[in-house]
């Protein structure tokens, strides 16, 4: 479990590499939806997204228990986060993505000074092999949600949101994984209890939905939705004992709906957020979130994207 110190040493720990990324508003947003809405803009975070704030602990964390290499096994921001930190902090890493990965993804990874192994297509091949080349080089394969540091990383989201909004009533973050929400979960329920907080999964996506149904852990296979950063099948070990915990609500959105978050963000705010990152936004804008004459802030969790996919994210 992780706890709210976790959460303070791990801000420690991140302050001297990430941004404190600032809040956002919109009059045209908050007359739209008749609420007060504060985005956390993550997209404009170091490597493009908040996965950079775990990376860097876990990283951290590694370095300090002796690790001499790291890997990874995404191609994604995850992979692009642990990337960054380890060139940074001057360890060698490796990240291991799948044989069809976007070219500018893995120039990116490169560019970050990582090396780029080829393997398979799907993440059971890819984890193992990333597992095996660290225990090969004296290193450490850091996961993209179920680990206590990565958690703890993610949860400072959570603490800056406080420190930034004091009196929110409530913040709605996109479900992946449960990283990004279990780390706040673990910040926000233990420093101020009433604060609700909401998670968002695409409907295609909705493996933490069903799990909650069930109280179990709940595989589901096939998700195909836009939003590729919660495209995972299972919630984690480790988050969802938290979510299952602490969470007050989880809602679904609809492609479209994440579509017009998407377009309401890059014509209206002028802000680039991948459609990942606008899945919080698309379920308060579609009327879904339950608030009433409170703050809300909305967490955009990140805005690496592919230019070229832009037309695939519009509504016609
Ligand atoms: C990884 C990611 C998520 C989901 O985070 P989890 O910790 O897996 O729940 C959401 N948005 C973006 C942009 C991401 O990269």
């Amino acid at each position: 479990m992780v706890s709210l110190e976790d959460v303070r040493k791990a801000q420690e720990r991140i302050e001297n590499v990430i941004h404190k990324t600032p809040i956002i508003t919109s009059s045209l947003l908050n007359e739209r939806c008749d609420l007060q809405i504060f985005l956390k803009a993550e997209h404009l975070q170091k490597t493009g997204s908040f996965k950079i704030r775990g990376a860097t602990n876990a990283v951290k964390q590694a370095m300090a228990e002796g690790a001499r290499f790291i890997t990874a096994a995404s191609s994604g921001n995850h992979g692009q986060a642990v990337a960054y930190i380890a060139g940074q902090l001057g360890i060698p890493a490796a990240i291991v993505v799948p044989k069809d990965a976007n070219r500018a993804k893995v120039e990116a990874i490169k560019a970050y000074g990582a090396k780029v192994e080829y393997c398979g297509t799907t993440s059971a091949e890819r984890i193992p092999r990333a597992k095996q080349l660290a225990e090969d080089n004296s290193g450490i394969y850091i996961p993209p949600y179920d680990h206590p540091a990565v958690i703890a990383g993610q949860g400072t989201v959570g603490l800056e949101i406080l420190e930034q909004l004091p009196d929110i009533g409530a913040i709605v973050v996109p479900v992946g994984g449960g990283g990004l929400i279990g780390g706040i979960l673990c910040a926000v329920k233990f420093l101020k209890p009433e604060v609700r907080v909401i998670g968002v999964e695409p409907e295609t996506a909705n493996d933490t939905f069903l799990s909650l149904q069930k109280g179990i852990i709940t595989a589901i296979s096939g998700t195909s939705t836009i939003a590729d950063g919660l495209r995972t099948s299972q919630p984690g070990d480790l988050t969802f004992p938290i979510l299952r915990e602490h969470l007050d609500e989880l809602v679904l959105v609809s492609e479209t709906e994440i579509k017009e978050a998407f377009q309401f963000l890059l014509e209206r705010t002028k802000q680039l957020v991948e459609p990942s990152g606008a899945t919080a936004l698309a379920a308060v804008m579609s009327g879904k979130v339950s608030a009433a004459n409170e703050k809300v802030a909305v967490v955009l969790s990140g805005g690496n994207i592919d230019l070229h996919q832009i037309p695939d994210f519009l509504n016609s």
